[in-house]
């Protein structure tokens, strides 16, 4: 019996399976707090993005802040896909697994002119810009190295994702790119620069988006965009839809990657866009649903007078951020069947903040010593770790049928404090 949205995770029996092995005993062997990925679960969710786009001139660039493990990166360059980054060192990362340059986008509002320069020297494909002052800094960085760089406008559509407001990045008061009303005269300006070679536009609205409408809704604006900058006489080789499609993380319900794409495609066609190359730039749905964070009960806490219990952890906040930062939501699970009542608790970290929760009201049939396991960790989990509190990050394992790889090593306590230094 596979969990709701995890292909490839489920009960055999009373035990927990992630491809063909049993949670726990990976807890067991490699410790906890554990990541466990399962590579099937990955290459499953980038098969209808594929399958969508086949035939027509595409490129998928996994945004890779979703998760960034080395072996992760290679098993989507691997596949075929490009990369999304948003800073030097996710550059570094993907440059490690043999990436091809030409194939990353380079995403952020606030690139140091130190990245703009390493990301020109490798030859990344496209630089989205998402300000007018960071379009002259390019352009007199990549005239300084003799080059032009690619450049695409991150546009804001203005649009509302429905998601929340942390992860909504498509409105006119967000932060990211550039307003809608602007968009034209930024591209003028880009034409005129020196050092820039306007080669596409972009948006990206919002993240955990579980309906069509928004996707499209943004996809019509940016199609005027196109039209209008076209008819100004600019070219525009590109159009770049951004990632943001949900996932099921407990009860949400959004669209098939192939779903979703179908009706793009058609409004594009429909509009005589048909012949451009299309991006896309997705993150939490191609890894959300392969992981789980796999974590010891440490203690368990009964109410006192009818108040609240608690179930006491081993990984916490520094482990997995996006409860105690958006207040997610995630599944929660024993890892080994009880054949008892379950009883309800706040599952929390020892990390001291009251905000270090991982589920709050979970009915759980748990005892000291069993293993839990946080559903949907794959993205947004180990790539927000911290080392709060002093706490080492956790190992990550990916599953590969009956294999387990241990992808990354638990942090040591000596490599906490390894770039410190005494006062001499
Ligand atoms: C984070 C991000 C993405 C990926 O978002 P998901 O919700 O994980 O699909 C894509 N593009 C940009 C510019 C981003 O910042």
């Amino acid at each position: 019996m596979n969990l709701p949205g995890h292909p490839h995770v489920g009960y055999r029996g009373t035990e927990l399976q992630v491809e063909q092995l049993g949670a726990r005993e990976l807890a067991q062997r490699f410790g906890t707090p554990l990541y466990v990925y399962s590579k099937q679960s990955m290459l499953d969710a980038l098969a209808p993005w594929q399958r969508a786009l086949r035939g027509r001139a595409h490129l998928l660039c996994y945004a890779m802040k979703a998760n960034s493990n080395l072996a992760v990166l290679q098993l989507f360059a691997q596949a075929g896909c490009g990369f999304d980054i948003v800073s030097g060192g996710e550059l570094e990362r993907v440059l490690a697994v043999g990436a091809d340059p030409r194939k990353i986008v380079f995403s952020g509002l606030g690139k140091t002119r130190t990245e703009m320069a390493r990301a020109l020297q490798v030859g990344v494909r496209c630089f989205n810009v998402e300000s007018e002052a960071e379009l002259e800094v390019l352009s007199e960085v990549a005239h300084g190295l003799g080059r032009r760089a690619p450049v695409s406008l991150r546009v804001n559509p203005d649009v509302d994702a429905k998601t929340h407001p942390y992860i909504s990045t498509g409105l006119k008061d967000n932060k990211f790119g550039i307003a809608h009303e602007r968009a034209l005269a930024t591209y003028r300006r880009a034409a005129e620069l020196p050092g820039l070679e306007v080669v596409g536009i972009d948006c990206h609205i919002g993240s955990q988006i579980t309906e069509i409408a928004p996707y499209l809704d943004a996809l019509e604006r940016v199609l005027d965009l196109v039209e209008a900058i076209e008819a100004a006489g600019l070219r525009l080789r590109h159009v770049d839809l951004g990632g943001g499609l949900g996932i099921t993380y407990t009860d949400e319900a959004p669209p098939a990657a192939d779903v979703l794409l179908a009706q793009l495609l058609a409004r594009i066609d429909a509009r005589g866009h048909g012949h451009r190359e299309l991006l896309f730039e997705p993150g939490r749905s191609l890894v959300g649903n392969a992981g789980v964070l796999l974590s010891e009960v440490l203690y368990l806490k009964p109410g006192v007078d009818g108040g609240k219990s608690f179930c006491v952890v081993d990984a916490a906040m520094n482990d997995l951020m996006r409860p105690a930062m958006y207040q997610a939501t995630m599944g929660i699970v024993a890892t080994t069947l009880r054949d008892e009542p379950p009883r309800v608790y706040d599952v929390v970290g020892p990390v001291c903040e009251s905000g270090d929760w991982l589920g709050r009201d979970r009915a759980l049939a748990v005892r000291q010593g069993d293993v839990i396991a946080v559903l949907s960790a794959g993205a947004y989990g180990m790539s927000m770790a911290s080392n709060y509190n002093s706490r080492g990050r956790a190992a990550e394992v990916l599953v590969d049928g009956a294999q387990a790889h241990l992808v990354r090593e638990r942090e040591s306590a000596a490599g906490l404090f390894a770039g410190e230094h005494l006062l001499s």
